[in-house]
Parts: C-alpha cells; sequence; structure tokens
C-alpha cells in the first residue's frame, strides 16, 4: 500500500495527512460527496461508451473497444470508490485524490488512443474534461506536474505512433458518432463549469456565515450578558481610547462612577432575579438617555462606567443629573409594590497628561462623597 512517505516523496508534499482523528460527521460527509463523484464519472463513461457505439455502428472500430473503455472506466473508478469506502482517501489533504484520479483515467484515454487511434480524438477530447474536474481539487503543483506528465505522454504518442491519429468524418454515420463525442464533452465541460460555479456560491455563502459569527462572536465578547452594556475589559479599552484621543486633541473627556443605591437592600427584599431585572432595565435606561459618542459599561457587580468624550465638568454633571432623575422617576412599582431604585454617581474630568488609573481613583472618591452625602445625588472632584 503507498504510505503517505511515499506520496511526499513522489513530489505531493501537500496532500500528507492532517494529524490526529477527524471527526466521524466529517469522514462521513466526505464519503458521500466521493460516492457522487464516483456516480458521475460512472456516468461519463457510459456516456462515453455511447458515444463510441455510434462509432461501432459507423463500422469506423469494433464492439470491443467501447465496451473495454467503459470496463476499464468502472474497474478504475471501482478502485477509487473502494478506497474511499475504506477511508484510506482520509489520510490525505486531498481526500479526493485527485491527483491518482487525473493519472488513472487519463492513462485510460492515452490507451485507448494507441488501441483506436483512427478515432484517437475522441479519447483526446475526455482530457480536456479530465483537467477541467482535476483543477476543482488540485494545487497548482498537482495540477504542473499532471499536466507535464500528459504532455510527455501525449507528445511522444503523437511522435511516435505511425498510424494516423484520427476523427474520422468520411461518411453520415461517421460524422454523427464524431459530432456526438464532440457534444457530449461540450456538454459535460458545461456541467463542470456549473458545477465550479456552485463549489464559489457556496463558499461565498460560507464565508458571508462565518463572517456574520465571528463578528457576533466579536460582540458578544465585548458585552456584558446580563445587562447588555460593554463589560469591564471593553469599557476600560475604551476609556483608555477616549483618554488618548483627549490627550491628543487636547480636547474635555469626563466619565461617570455610577451606583445603584443601596442594592443589597433590593436583593433582599425582593430577590435576586428581580435585582437583575433592575440593573437590566437601570442599563436599558440609560443607554436611551446618553449620546451616540458617549462610552458605557459595567464596571463591576452594580456599579457602571460612563465615559463622556468632549465632555466638561459641568456639561457632565448636568447629563448625570439628569439621568439620575429619570431613574429616580421611573415607576419601579412594576417590579415589586414600594421599589425605589436611585442611583449615585461620581463626576470628573481628565487632567492633562493623567493616566487612567488616577483619572478613576478620583471619579470613585466623588461617587464616595455622593453615597456619604446621603445617596441618589451627583458629586464631582
Ligand atoms: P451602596 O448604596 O453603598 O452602594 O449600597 P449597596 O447595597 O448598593 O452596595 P453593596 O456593595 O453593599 O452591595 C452591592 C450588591 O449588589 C451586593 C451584590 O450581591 C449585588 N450585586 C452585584 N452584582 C449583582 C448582579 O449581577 N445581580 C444582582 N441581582 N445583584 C448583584
Ligand atoms: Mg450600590
Ligand atoms: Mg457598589
Amino acid at each position: 500500500m503507498i504510505s503517505a512517505a511515499s506520496l511526499r516523496n513522489l513530489g505531493f508534499g501537500s496532500i500528507i495527512v492532517p494529524a490526529g482523528g477527524l471527526p466521524l460527521d466529517l469522514l462521513k460527509r466526505r464519503v458521500t460527496y466521493r460516492r457522487h463523484t464516483f456516480a458521475v464519472q460512472v456516468l461519463s463513461y457510459a456516456l462515453g461508451a455511447a458515444a463510441l457505439l455510434a462509432y461501432v455502428h459507423a463500422g469506423t472500430i469494433a464492439t470491443t473497444i467501447p465496451s473495454a473503455f467503459f470496463l476499464c472506466g468502472v474497474v478504475l473508478i471501482g478502485i477509487f470508490a473502494v478506497l474511499s469506502e475504506t477511508h484510506f482517501n482520509d489520510r490525505f489533504e486531498d481526500h479526493y485524490l485527485a491527483v491518482f484520479q487525473v493519472g488513472g483515467h487519463t492513462a485510460i484515454q492515452l490507451g485507448f488512443l494507441l488501441a483506436a487511434p483512427q478515432i484517437g480524438y475522441a479519447f483526446l477530447n475526455v482530457l480536456f474534461l479530465i483537467f477541467g474536474v482535476a483543477s476543482l481539487r488540485m494545487t497548482p503543483r498537482q495540477a504542473t506536474t499532471a499536466w507535464t506528465l500528459t504532455t510527455l505522454s501525449v507528445a511522444a504518442i503523437f511522435l511516435c505512433l505511425r498510424t494516423p491519429i484520427g476523427m474520422p468524418a468520411n461518411t453520415t454515420p461517421e460524422r454523427l458518432a464524431a459530432a456526438l463525442c464532440f457534444v457530449l464533452t461540450i456538454g459535460q465541460c458545461v456541467f463542470v463549469g456549473l458545477y465550479g460555479d456552485s463549489l464559489r456560491k457556496k463558499l461565498y455563502n460560507r464565508g458571508l456565515k462565518l463572517k456574520k459569527a465571528y463578528s457576533r462572536i466579536e460582540e458578544l465578547a465585548e458585552l456584558d450578558e446580563l445587562t447588555g452594556s460593554y463589560n469591564r475589559r471593553c469599557i476600560m479599552r475604551m476609556l483608555d481610547e477616549e483618554i488618548a484621543r483627549a490627550h491628543r486633541f487636547k480636547t474635555p473627556c469626563s466619565i461617570a462612577l455610577i451606583d445603584l443605591d443601596w442594592f443589597k437592600r433590593i436583593n433582599d427584599a425582593y430577590g435576586h432575579p428581580t435585582g437583575d431585572e433592575v440593573l437590566r432595565t437601570f442599563a436599558i435606561t440609560t443607554f436611551a438617555n446618553i449620546r451616540n459618542i458617549d462610552r458605557f459599561g459595567r464596571y463591576g457587580g452594580e456599579e457602571f462606567l460612563l465615559v463622556l468624550p468632549e465632555t466638561s465638568t459641568d456639561s457632565a454633571k448636568h447629563h448625570l443629573e439628569r439621568l439620575r432623575q429619570i431613574i429616580a422617576d421611573l415607576d419601579w412599582s412594576a417590579f415589586s409594590p414600594g421599589m425605589q431604585v436611585t442611583i449615585s454617581a461620581g463626576v470628573t474630568t481628565l487632567q492633562p497628561d493623567e493616566t487612567p488609573d488616577i483619572f478613576l481613583a478620583r471619579a470613585d472618591r466623588a461617587l464616595y462623597s455622593a453615597k456619604a452625602r446621603g445617596r441618589n445625588r451627583i458629586a464631582s472632584v
């Protein structure tokens, strides 16, 4: 049996086996795809043999030629089918064994070119088809190797064969047989083209799906699962970016650390799931009341960070005061009768050359002061 190493030595290094086992469903799918291609190949040989029968009818060749042609094709396909069913193919990256299939089928055509040179072009025709199909699967290196070997073989036959290679069209049956051979090959080439096009479309659609899935993964990686706001990692990155921008363009940048007041009591009184709903509602309400350029994320627990680019302290305090009022005025009794939710926030504005840590520490101090002064208020430092 041919080993992977010996195949590499033959110059087909890129077809070496992927290490480790492949998933079972993938193997099954591959076998199914290969079965389809084998069925199409058998059909193709049957059509080819039928076209050759027209030459038998015209008296150009013996009956044995089409039968032997069909038989050789089926035997070769059978060998590849056995290899496929026993998963021999799956040891190779090129699991269609395209190069070997090209080699086998080309050898059949050239063999029959020698056996019946008087209709040699009928077999040479098929080479277009073989290479058309195989080039969908081969690497450029494999295709070049296969093409070179075929060229050398064809050249040798053309130069050494004494009998003229032909495609007789002297009588009407012969003309019909020749036309049939060409028309069949053209039809099969169209089929290959359409198949290639369907593969391209499939790949394109798969690419689109992957792109969508990737952006969804990216989105999920940036969002806090509970509130839908940016998660801590993401909001901190955004804070870094806004600080860098503010330093570069010398524009003001403010932040607010927002904390829900007495949230532990809400959890204790109404239960954790209701607490979660409160957090979600707070986040949605905040989103609805901030500008497009503002960045809002969960800093941790019931504490959130709002980044307000191009915003002075006064303007930030104004925004936060408005948000505080909106939260306080929400009808929280819809969650549970008597429920009241308020927020406190510490607001501060970036100083020249300030780092994120110092900036945040100042906002935290402001928040502490808002809490100390009785909560449900905005404080600034
Ligand atoms: P303060 O006004 O001083 O901020 O009081 P507080 O009760 O809000 O603050 P404390 O730090 O004592 O409690 C915060 C609570 O928030 C405790 C914790 O269980 C709750 N919490 C944190 N994350 C979540 C969450 O994702 N869901 C729910 N339901 N509760 C949370
Ligand atoms: Mg709190
Ligand atoms: Mg807190």
